[in-house]
């Protein structure tokens, strides 16, 4: 059996490992355009210059050889032939399969902004982008950062945290995190960032980059009228997913290829896994995309099982969870906390903890008192209670502010 696998970052190693295991004869060729293994969330810190490249690596030096990969770097791919079965790459050499898996991921969008293309814009998404931002932001003076989700402000603290005096953060929402976070832990992060020294814009949209006449940014202007100085801006408010190479096939895609619980495309023996899909979210019951560095692992997994022949499905798959830590800080996020049913019900449990610090519990049930979607603040020690609570769909009850009840004693509707 011939496996080939595009992309060589969560959901393709993922992929790789699980195909290993079920079949130890198979070949397996990984062909990526990417020159390393690197987890895309450390790029901040590799951009900031807290790590290096290096330090981002996720795998070990011997992991091809240990999962008997043959490991194609610098090779991107820019056809598939269907009817012949067969992958091309851009320097023209071409491979089979008989199960094919697309892990592309997605790239970096800019705002359709007047005066947004050209140089000093940056996205966030690839190490070269880290790379050159780490080049280049020290002599800048004035870095706005567009977009406060969780690229954006890991990205806004990473930059204070090293010292830079003029970071600015716009954000179309009217609080940071506004897919992770609700209004009263938002406002509150916000409040956190202002005093960390980060200049935050949220409710306010950018409109312009003014340019001088060089060329470079100077200016940002936004909906409010304000203008922010800017000689270097970091786009970080939106991705568009890399699905050309099966959409001209024809397969099935809203704004990512869509995958049924085995992560098959529509599209014969093809396969796709990771930020470049779309499936079907147990707590909001859509299909949508899931985002995240842990489902791209796990539709990796359940994709290189059903190649090899195995039986695995995305049964109580989401992307709404999110854990993030800022400014020392944490935060877990589950289920579509940013956009509550109006029938739901909103419960904030606040304490301190012995240190002094504020922890927070937000839940929101249904009329039923099914948990649908929680935030923990502070104290993260439950996430994976909660996490599990959310997708199993549990009752909780009198919900106990200071632990969750045995919700495997609960019902599960
Ligand atoms: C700055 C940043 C911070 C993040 N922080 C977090 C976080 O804190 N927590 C979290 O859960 N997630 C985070 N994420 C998201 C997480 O990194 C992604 O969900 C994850 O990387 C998705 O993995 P993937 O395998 O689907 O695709 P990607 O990681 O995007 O990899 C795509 C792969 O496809 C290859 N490829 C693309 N096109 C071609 C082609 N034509 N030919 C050959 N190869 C190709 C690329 O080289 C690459 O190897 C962050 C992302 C970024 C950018």
């Amino acid at each position: 059996m011939k496996y080939v696998i595009i992309g060589n970052s969560a959901a393709g190693t993922a992929a790789a490992e699980t195909i290993r295991q079920q079949d130890p004869h198979g070949e397996i060729i990984m062909l990526s355009r990417d020159t390393n293994f690197y987890s895309r969330c450390q790029l901040h810190l590799v951009a900031s210059g807290q790590r290096s490249p290096e330090q981002a690596n996720f795998l070990p030096a011997d992991w091809a050889q240990r999962y008997g990969v043959d490991l194609q770097l610098g090779r991107s791919v820019s056809e598939i032939d269907m009817a012949r079965r067969l992958v091309r790459c851009e320097d023209g050499e071409q491979f089979a399969y008989n199960r094919l898996l697309l892990t592309t991921g997605s790239r970096s969008a800019l705002p359709p902004v007047q005066g947004m293309d050209g140089p000093g814009v940056y996205g966030l998404r690839h190490m070269a982008d880290a790379e050159q931002l780490r080049q280049v932001y020290r002599n800048q003076r004035h870095i706005v950062i567009i977009g406060a989700g969780l690229v954006g402000c890991e990205l806004a603290e990473a930059l204070v945290e090293v010292g830079h005096p003029s970071v600015s953060l716009v954000e179309m929402s009217p609080y940071p995190l506004p897919l992770q976070l609700e209004e009263v832990t938002g406002r509150r992060l916000g409040h956190m960032m202002q005093q960390h020294g980060i200049n935050l814009y949220c409710g306010d949209g950018v409109t312009q980059v003014e340019r001088n006449t060089d060329g470079t940014p100077a200016a940002v202007h936004l909906k409010s009228g304000k203008r922010l100085p800017a000689d270097l801006i970091v786009a970080a408010a939106g991705v568009r997913a890399n699905t050309e190479l099966l959409t001209r096939l024809g397969a099935e895609c809203n704004r990512g290829l869509i995958i049924d619980e085995g992560c098959r495309t529509s599209l014969p023996d093809i396969f796709a896994a990771g930020d470049v899909t779309e499936c079907r979210d147990v707590t909001l019951d859509r299909v949508m995309s899931s985002a995240i560095w842990p489902a791209a692992r796990k539709q990796g997994r359940v994709a290189g099982t059903n190649m090899a022949g195995g039986k695995a499905s995305l049964q109580e798959h989401t992307g709404l969870r999110a854990s993030v830590s800022l400014f020392g800080t944490s935060m877990v996020s589950v289920g579509a906390v940013f956009s509550p049913d109006p029938a739901w019900q909103k419960q904030i449990y606040d304490r301190t903890d012995s240190r002094g610090r504020l922890c927070s519990k937000i839940c929101y049930s249904d009329s039923k008192g099914v948990l649908k979607a929680a935030i923990l603040w502070g104290d993260i020690s439950q996430a994976g209670l909660y996490g599990e609570a959310v997708l199993k769909r549990c009752q909780l009850g009198d919900l106990d502010p200071g632990d969750l009840p045995d919700y495997l004693m609960q019902a599960v509707v």
